[in-house]
């Protein structure tokens, strides 16, 4: 259940009622958020007089369903802003990881070139072998700060675990979980303490409630700005690396406020599907899409298959924006 209480509640008061009802008060909200499990159906009568309004959910989908909030959450990132009411379909590219300074002063040029506002790069790496590599860690945080200072990208960068979470937060525009860390709760509460814009993955064996469960955990922090990521799950198929579940897009943007960003280099595995996949997410009318593009993807440090080079990567850039309009949305 969501309460909110009226302007007139004192902290003090506030704390004590969350203890009555079990309730998490929301950082951020001047105590006047509390937010207890959906379990519960009915106010105590008792605090009738203390409550503005209060929604009773059917699950512990709460803060992010559109029972609560029936817009799309909107979004600041840099100068743009994606949910709400803009129809703005945001992309990110960049390599799967920051290999060396020229490697990604290049990625950066190639998102100049073409309008791009966001780089991505991964610098603490969460790889299945601890004997491939792990990333540049501060060292590729450095680079792509520098990136940002110089070209004026926007930055999304994904935290390993919660040691270099405070870094990770001071040097980008956007902090991303990625599908591995989902269920880490220390990330997940730091997340909460920010008001940095959060890009939360999908696990590859998590079921959608799960997924939005753990985007509960940043919101119920106070941090509004979590954005979603399908990025393909794991299913009997290996012909592909994971399967992107479009259908569970489907249910995040109908039952979700919370902005969706779509993943298709991850879940396709492969660079050779990404180009149509892109296309087939962006008609399906979501707020981003995050593409994997590598100056030399053969050599490629880290997820080598399925980076896009530069010439593919511009051709299917090209191809983005009638998709978008005939849909009513716009690539940024
Ligand atoms: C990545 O974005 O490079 C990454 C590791 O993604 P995921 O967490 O989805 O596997
Ligand atoms: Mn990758």
């Amino acid at each position: 259940m969501i309460i909110h209480l009226k302007d007139s509640i004192s902290e003090e008061k506030s704390k004590k009622i969350a203890e009555q009802l079990k309730a998490i008060v929301v950082r951020g909200k001047n105590n006047k958020l509390l937010v207890a499990s959906s379990k519960m159906k009915e106010l105590p009568k008792d605090l009738a007089s203390d409550v503005k309004s209060s929604h009773i959910l059917s699950s512990d989908i709460q803060l992010a369903s559109r029972e609560y909030m029936p817009e799309t959450r909107s979004i600041k990132i840099g100068q743009h802003t994606i949910g709400g009411q803009h129809n703005n379909t945001l992309i990110i590219g960049g390599p799967c990881s920051v290999e060396s300074e020229e490697q990604i002063t290049s990625a950066a040029e190639l998102m100049k070139e073409l309008n791009i506002s966001t780089l991505r790069g991964g610098c603490f790496k969460p790889r299945t072998s601890p004997y491939t590599f792990q990333g540049l860690g501060l060292e590729g945080l450095r680079l792509l700060s520098l990136m940002r200072e110089k070209y004026g990208l926007n930055i999304i960068t994904e935290v390993r675990d919660a040691t270099h979470i405070d870094a990770v937060i001071k040097h980008t525009d956007i902090v991303q979980i990625g599908a591995k860390a989902m269920y880490d709760h220390g990330i997940l509460r730091k997340c909460g303490e920010t008001d940095k814009p959060v890009l939360l993955k999908r696990g590859f064996g998590t079921t959608l409630q799960e997924f939005v469960q753990a985007a509960e955990f940043i919101l119920s922090g106070g941090n509004d700005n979590v954005i979603l990521c399908e990025r393909g799950i794991r299913t009997f198929e290996t012909k592909t690396r994971f399967t992107l579940d479009l259908c569970g897009v489907s249910f995040l943007k109908e039952y979700t406020n919370l902005p969706v960003v779509l993943d298709p280099s991850h879940a396709m595995g492969y660079a050779y599907g990404v180009p149509d996949l892109a296309r087939a997410c962006t008609a399906m009318g979501v707020d981003g899409l995050l593409i994997e593009v590598h100056p030399n993807p053969k050599v490629a440090k880290s997820d080598a298959a399925q980076q896009l080079n530069y010439e593919e990567f511009r051709a299917l850039y090209s191809t983005l924006d009638a998709i978008a309009n005939a849909i009513g949305r716009k690539i940024i």
